[in-house]
């Protein structure tokens, strides 16, 4: 399969990359047979983090054997270097291996969050020291704000940025695009579906398949996913790919949630990225019946929601989640 090299490193990634959220849902033998038809279908880049509850450490017993043959990254939220220093130990632990290829700082959102990773002692320079102990080969960044990330990319020489980019989401990231490519930084690309909320997995792909990037990391947890997304390889874009992109976008608007958890957990324990997605199933996947039944069965609604705004300082996308959960409310009740 077609390589491109990530960044100026010397890692050179197949295109289809492996998303490490969807194997938390998967049991350990299927997370390993998933990532075994992946490695032998030609996909050799595999990414997840530190917050994917179990993802790191289905994936070392996953890759028994084959650890070689495969480039492994993965991210951490810890921002002081004491946090960093023990996440990639953990991490090493996790994979069962001696070196990660990629270690990245995951979602830097603020500038306090920038200034604790850059201060004397803080998560960058433990993440350098790991480097320079040959535990981590290279430093990447993660992020979903891309006037976020083009200040940060201009302050710090990473190999790799990591962003979500889709049919759908493409706006304010022209600037970031150019400055990618001034800097020759390596570009995986997360949320190839938005999270989820296109539908038609086969156009998104072929889409972003002909862009420039390094490597597109969909999640997988199903057979039949690997091989349809395998396929699109193959395949070109075409103008009906574009029409059926532009209907779906047209149908989403832009507050739409991209499922990444990062609003949970919710004080008062509402599941609101499940409750948005029953919202989609119910507005836009015809199972109306099959939706009000699931909402019906559901253990804390949306009406339990006591307004406390804790979430939406969490939400990288700004969705008003308090206001969108009356309407979830409205309609599935
Ligand atoms: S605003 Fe509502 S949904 Fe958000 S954390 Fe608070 S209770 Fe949960
Ligand atoms: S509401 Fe926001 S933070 Fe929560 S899952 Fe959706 S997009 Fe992510």
């Amino acid at each position: 399969m077609e390589k491109r090299r990530l960044g100026k490193s010397d890692l050179w990634v197949a295109p289809l990359g492996f998303g490490g959220i969807p194997i938390q849902r998967v049991s350990q033998a299927d997370a390993a047979e998933l990532l075994r038809l992946a490695v032998e279908k030609g996909l050799n880049f595999i990414d997840t983090a530190r917050g994917y509850t179990d993802s790191e450490e289905k994936i070392g017993v996953g890759l028994k054997g084959i650890r070689k043959e495969v480039i492994l990254a993965t991210k951490s939220m810890a921002r002081s270097g004491a946090a960093l220093t023990d996440d990639v130990e953990r991490s090493l632990r996790n994979f069962q291996t001696d070196w990660i290829d990629l270690y990245q700082l995951h979602n830097v959102r603020t500038e306090a969050e920038w200034a604790e990773l850059t201060a004397p002692g803080g998560g960058l320079e433990a993440l350098e020291k790991a480097r320079e102990a040959g535990k981590i080969r290279y430093i990447g960044l993660t992020g979903h704000l891309p006037e976020m990330l083009l200040r940060i990319i201009k302050d710090y020489a990473f190999v790799s940025i990591q962003f979500p980019f889709n049919y759908i989401e493409q706006e304010n990231r022209q600037e970031l695009l150019a400055e990618i490519k001034r800097q020759d930084l390596g570009t995986i690309i997360m949320k190839p579906l938005a999270g989820g909320a296109l539908r038609q997995a086969g156009p998104a792909l072929r889409f972003l398949l002909q862009q420039p990037f390094s490597v597109i990391i969909p999640g997988m947890d199903t057979k039949e996913q690997i091989e349809e997304n395998f396929a699109q390889l193959s395949q070109t874009y075409t103008k009906q790919d574009a029409e059926l992109l532009e209907i779906e976008k047209g149908e989403l608007g832009q507050e739409f949630c991209r499922r990444c958890e990062y609003c949970l957990p919710c004080t008062v324990g509402i599941n609101i990225p499940g409750l948005f997605l029953l919202e989609g199933y119910y507005k836009r996947y015809n199972l109306t019946q099959w939706s009000l039944e699931r909402y019906k069965g559901t253990a804390i609604k949306a009406d339990a929601c006591t307004e406390c705004g804790v979430c939406e300082t969490r939400c990288p996308y700004q969705l008003p989640i308090r206001e969108k959960l009356k309407q979830v409310h409205t309609l599935l009740s």
